[in-house]
């Protein structure tokens, strides 16, 4: 499939400008939970939750919101707020 097909048929732009999948739950969850493409999921599937790279600390809205739904970003931001007080 082209890029500009795959990009016209999943996905759409959100309010921040990203792309992201336009239904919801993403259509390549197939049954019991597993990623139908997974071995050719996007990046953003590959690096999420983001907890080894910088995207952590430099998109603050980004990783608050995660922290919402995700446990390990939740703890994660826990950890470097503890850490940060004590320097
Ligand atoms: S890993 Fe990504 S592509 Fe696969 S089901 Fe989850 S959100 Fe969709």
């Amino acid at each position: 499939m082209r890029e500009s097909d795959f990009i016209e048929t999943y996905l759409k732009v959100d309010e921040d400008g990203d792309f992201v999948v336009n239904s919801l739950p993403c259509p390549f969850l197939g049954s019991e939970n597993h990623c139908t493409i997974y071995d050719q999921r996007p990046s953003d599937c590959r690096r999420f939750p983001y907890t080894d790279e910088d995207v952590i600390i430099k998109r603050r809205q980004l990783t608050l919101k995660n922290s919402t739904f995700c446990p390990i970003t939740y703890y994660v931001l826990e950890g470097l707020l503890a850490a940060e007080k004590k320097l």
